[in-house]
């Protein structure tokens, strides 16, 4: 007796539903027995008022089922909609972005033949949790949020993913040579990981250069683990590279729930024309396959796809005169991967997925001991725009105050000491971060930080924000200023 799985789906809009018959076909012909329940996603749901371009019924079946295999959707131009992929990697807890770029030369045109990597980007959390303060005339905040759990979870899923998949190396991207606190977690996070792992090498790069090499030398990166913005960033240039933009498959996984798509999106220039490339949701779907415990059918689809491409049966977006031998559309395409099953490429290096397929990768958290945490001190941000914006001026008036145990110790404006002994040469906004510290060194309580927000209300000064500064066991939980 056969088994069928049931799974959500989603023809999406522009070339979605051309792109997604397509790919279920093959999955059909292959033997995934699979059974598809249908949502209606997109810009239909989103001009019916639906902020979130999907019912609240979808949800209950992506609950239910578990896996969701997505056509790309049209966002419609205008504000008030919200991402669609946003709400569900959120809602889902999908806190892993996997994407594999991979060169298919000289069937797909790129100067770098030898890439084969795979991005694997935190996606909950960083300057995506998408909290966005204004506070001044002239300055907006979006607050970076890195937590320990979070990397951690993350970087397991990346080491455990090149453990699965036979990867030699992980490199992590981070730029904590300037956010010391919050990369610098998600690095020395991975550095304690990377320990328990000895079989395959770690390292990393500050992600500027990391980018760069990305661009120039794709070949000498296997499993790549960043954090969200930088993962997003990447995962274009590396697919850029590869030539395999339309090509690429995606893929989001939670602890319960995961989404596959292709990268590209819904292609209303050419929707309806049956000209539209399928491979892209065919690799996403083929991840999908490997997620549910099915590598076989995935590597027999993914073979045929590849055997396709090298007897030059290709679709206009990768036509190349002279190389290709047929120019099909989207229907032939998949006819003729169809007609393939069960084929190998000769040149392309088949695929080979293991066999513990959608084994689920065990991601279990270290407990972690608390650290003594201590106050020592505030950081209190003025809106101010006074006395020629002078910090000598605000400064003097900021010493009047006279709360015990509480001292003003420096201005910084835009992270740059400004006073004391500031430099007059220093552009100053209306933002002003004024740092009080205890007077003895050791640690206060909140009833003195109310008392100093009281006086410097009684002075009649805006103040828009405070931070605390906290030791851990004794560690700085904040940065110095430039200049401090
Ligand atoms: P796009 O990826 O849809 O198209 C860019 C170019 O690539 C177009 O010329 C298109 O014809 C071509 N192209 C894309 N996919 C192709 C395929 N499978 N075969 C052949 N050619 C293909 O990007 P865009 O034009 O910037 O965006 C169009 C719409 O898609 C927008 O509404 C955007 O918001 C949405 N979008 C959705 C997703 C998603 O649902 N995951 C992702 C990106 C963009």
């Amino acid at each position: 007796m056969s088994y069928h799985r049931k799974i959500t789906v989603a023809y999406g809009d522009g070339i979605g539903p051309e792109i997604m018959t397509a790919t279920l076909s093959i999955l059909d012909a292959a033997g995934a027995n699979l059974d598809y329940e249908v949502i209606e996603i997109g810009e239909k749901i989103y001009l019916k008022g639906i902020s979130s371009g999907m019912e609240p019924h979808a949800f209950d079946s992506l609950r239910a089922n578990k896996v969701f295999l997505k056509s790309p959707i049209t966002t419609p131009q205008g504000g008030g909609f919200k991402s669609l992929n946003v709400t569900t990697r959120k809602s889902f807890g999908l806190f892993a972005n996997v994407r594999p770029c991979k060169s298919y030369s000289p069937f797909v045109k790129t100067h770098f033949p030898k890439t084969d990597l795979v991005i694997i980007r935190e996606n909950e959390e960083d300057l995506y949790a998408g909290i966005e303060h204004r506070q001044t005339q002239e300055v907006y905040q979006c607050l970076k949020v890195i937590s320990q759990p979070g990397s951690e979870k993350i970087i397991r899923y990346a080491f455990e993913y090149a453990k699965k998949y036979g990867k030699k190396k992980v490199t992590c991207m981070t730029k904590d040579n300037i956010m010391k606190l919050a990369d610098g977690l998600f690095h020395k996070t991975f550095d304690e990981i990377a320990k328990e792992y000895p079989n395959i090498q770690s390292e990393h790069k500050i992600i500027d250069i990391g980018t760069a090499l990305i661009a120039e030398r794709p070949e000498v990166f296997d499993v790549i683990v960043t954090l969200n913005l930088y993962g997003d960033i990447i995962s274009d240039v590396a697919a850029q590279v590869t030539g395999s933009v339309g090509l690429g498959g995606s893929a989001n996984v939670g602890e319960e729930v995961a989404m596959f798509e292709a990268i590209h999106g819904s292609a209303p220039d050419i929707a309806g024309k049956n000209i539209a490339n399928p491979s892209g949701l065919l690799n996403g779907a083929i991840l999908m396959l490997v997620h549910l415990g099915m590598p076989e059918v995935a590597e027999k689809i993914s073979n045929a796809w590849m055997k396709t491409l090298e007897d030059g049966i290709h679709t206009a977006d990768i036509y190349q005169e002279g190389l290709s031998s047929k120019k099909v559309g989207t229907m032939e395409f998949a006819q003729a991967v169809i007609s393939r099953l069960g084929q190998q490429p000769s040149r392309l290096i088949p695929a080979s997925f293991g066999k513990e397929g959608g084994k689920p990768m065990a991601i279990r958290l270290n407990a972690k001991p608390k650290s003594k945490k201590e106050l020592l001190g505030i950081d209190v941000f003025l809106d101010w725009d006074q006395e020629d914006r002078d910090p000598n001026k605000l400064g003097a008036m900021l010493q009047q105050i006279q709360t015990p145990g509480l001292s003003l110790q420096l201005i910084t404006n835009r992270g740059v000491k400004v006073f004391p002994e500031g430099l007059k040469e220093t552009f100053c906004t209306d933002h002003w971060r004024c740092r009080f510290k205890s007077t003895n060194g050791g640690p206060i309580d909140h009833r003195q930080v109310i008392a100093l927000l009281q006086e410097i209300n009684h002075l009649g000064l805006d103040f828009i924000k405070t931070e605390h500064l906290y030791t851990f066991d004794g560690v700085k939980g904040y940065s110095l200023a430039q200049g401090e």
